[in-house]
């Protein structure tokens, strides 16, 4: 019988396919350091949970019958190997007992330090044991957080990840608690069909990179753990936040059909391509791509965007331990800029914090470390906090704007003493550069996120300063509902229709159009299709989104006509009543 699971619905698609589990005990490991009289309970600690997982694969390997592989076997045995080798074990102890530091510290450095070594010799076998090495790590990282009990079977690749030999075979469909935006980013360019997590929000950063592959997404599925096993095959409706189990043969192929559908009306669309992006009644619209890396720009070029509108530059800094330096940063930007051939490409400064955190070393020379809170020491906060980070990247960015149209952006402005203080930063790049260069450096024009309701409010003193404002969305309704963007638990109050956010959203449009400052919005708005007659008759000319969104959004502006939108708008901006404001919303929909 077919088990239809529920979460939100994030990026639109459907996939069936194969479920691979992704597990995340290697993400998110705590570090803390001991103190002396810990150690010994700490080397218990480690080797009871060597102890409880060893016992686990044991059971394991007897549960293995005939029915399965018997590569299965053998790959239980080599596991149960690596758990008892002493360069995991022993290694790992003398790391905790030498550096005092806990268990699970000491175990990933351990296995880092395994895998380089793994990498370095030129030989396929130890390749391939580099799966096995992580997968016997992660084992013992949930012993230590006392998650041992009964497991699924290890994945039938011994590689947990698709690789190119296995290129001609099914997608993986990705099921797992959460993905961190960091990861979202190694899973790009992999053979993957959809993603399915058991947390996370519409406008979570894991939502956003993975609307950006074009991928069906559904999150928040609880307990999606509980009931997908590696290898069911699994059908995703990223359009209603269904994922089905068990599916009959019947079900399975009305999804197949729907696949096709969507396939060729996707097809359709890429006639618009090379249209300019203008309404009914001859208005033009200007659609901009986000990005979060650099080769994303390979899909803004294939839907000819009219410029790179939102450049996520923190994704430059995840996944290493290092800050990026400014040689890097200046070949990254310049690469984008050069690619857009003389179209705008808006760099946002580092936005860290809250869901997107890096792993910088200590001793990486800075004090402040960005803040898992949305409310905490983020973003331009953090820069501002980080002086010589924040100027290495003005620097990289100032070089990179000899090579075409560049702005930059600055995220999360609160107050216009902060916005001062990261313009007399910018300009101290540039002084810096200029001495540097032994020549002038050019100005640059600097715009301001608007997505914190302070700001929104006081729009008018930031004006002063700005060259441009974007909107983003996905904060500013954060910030005004008090609703976590990331926690699946409160989603359904995370409303972009609440009238406290229309009224910001519009304020913010009319106000930047009254003093003739260029206004665009970049959150996930932007880039949803019931939503362009809102911020067309509100009055936006700018839209920035994900690539794979722009014919969508401009199929249905083309549709558009302003006179009727201007008046829809009219009567939402004058309501409080939910009920009467999904009404104009139905009625915008109309063609
Ligand atoms: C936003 O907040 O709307 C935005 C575009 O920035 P991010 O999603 O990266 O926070
Ligand atoms: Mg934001």
């Amino acid at each position: 019988m077919t088990l239809a699971l529920h979460g939100i619905a994030v990026s639109r698609g459907i996939a069936v396919s194969r479920a691979l589990v992704w597990d995340s005990a290697l993400q998110d490991v705590p570090r803390t350091q001991l103190e002396p009289k810990a150690v010994k309970a700490e080397l218990r600690r480690f080797d009871a949970a060597l102890q409880e997982v060893d016992v686990e694969l044991a059971e394991i390997g007897e549960q293995i019958g005939d029915d399965l592989p018997t590569e299965l076997d053998a790959l239980v045995n080599l596991h149960r190997l690596i758990l008892q080798d002493p360069i995991l074990a022993e290694a790992t102890k003398a790391l905790i007992a030498d550096r005092r530091i806990n268990a699970e510290w000491a175990l990933i450095e351990q296995m880092e330090l395994l895998l380089e070594q793994f990498a370095a010799i030129d030989d396929a076998y130890f390749r391939e044991r580099n799966a096995d090495v992580r997968q016997v790590v992660e084992r013992v990282l949930k012993a230590l957080r006392g998650e041992i009990g009964v497991r699924p079977l290890p994945p039938l690749f011994a590689d947990s990840k698709p690789s190119a030999e296995h290129a001609n075979e099914e997608p993986w469909l990705i099921v797992a608690h959460d993905i961190s935006p960091a990861d979202m980013v190694q899973l790009k360019g992999r053979h993957i069909a959809a993603f399915v997590t058991e947390l996370g929000g519409s406008t979570s950063h894991t939502a956003i990179v993975a609307r950006s592959l074009g991928l069906p997404a559904v999150v928040g599925v609880s307990r999606a753990l509980e009931f997908i096993r590696n290898g069911d095959r699994v059908v995703v409706d990223g359009k209603v936040g269904a994922v089905l189990l068990d599916a009959t043969e019947v079900v399975v192929e009305e999804y197949q059909r729907k696949q096709a559908i969507l396939a060729l009306s996707r097809q359709r669309l890429k006639r618009l391509t090379n249209t300019d992006a203008k309404t009914q009644c001859g208005k033009r619209v200007f659609l901009h791509a986000n990005i979060e890396l650099p080769s994303d720009v390979s899909r803004v070029l294939d839907v000819n965007a009219d410029g790179v509108g939102l450049f996520r530059s923190e994704f430059l800094f995840m996944n290493r331990k290092d800050w990026p330096s400014e040689d890097e940063q200046f070949e990254a930007y310049r690469n984008v800029i050069q690619a857009m051939k003389g179209k705008p490409v808006v760099l946002r400064t580092l936005d860290l914090g809250a869901d997107k955190t890096v792993q910088v070393d200590e001793g990486s020379g800075t004090a402040a470390v960005s803040s898992g809170s949305a409310l905490g020491l983020r973003s331009i906060r953090f820069s501002l906090a980080e002086p010589a980070v924040f100027l290495t990247q003005i620097r990289a960015v100032l070089r990179a704007a000899q090579y075409g149209p560049v702005k930059v952006l600055l995220p999360m402005l609160t107050n216009l003493r902060e916005t001062r203080q990261a313009l007399s930063y910018i300009a101290m790049a540039q002084q810096q550069l200029g001495e540097r260069m032994n020549q002038p450096v050019p100005k640059i024009a600097v715009g301001g996120m608007i997505e914190v309701p302070a700001a929104a409010l006081s729009l008018s003193g930031f004006l002063k300063y700005l060259d441009f404002v974007s909107i983003g969305t996905n904060d500013l309704i954060q910030y005004t509902l008090a609703v976590d963007r990331v926690d699946h638990q409160v989603a359904h109050l995370y409303d972009p229709l609440h009238p406290a956010v229309l009224r910001l959203i519009h304020e913010i449009i009319s106000v930047s159009n009254k003093a003739s400052v260029e206004v665009s919005v970049c959150g996930e708005m932007a880039g949803d299709v019931r939503m362009t007659r809102l911020l067309l008759g509100m009055g936006l000319v700018h839209f920035s989104m994900h690539p794979s969104q722009i014919l969508d959004v401009k199929e249905h502006l083309m549709k558009t006509q302003l006179v009727h939108v201007q008046q829809c708008i009219k009567r939402i901006s004058r309501q409080f009543d939910p009920d009467t404001i999904e009404a104009v919303m139905r009625e915008l929909q109309n063609d």
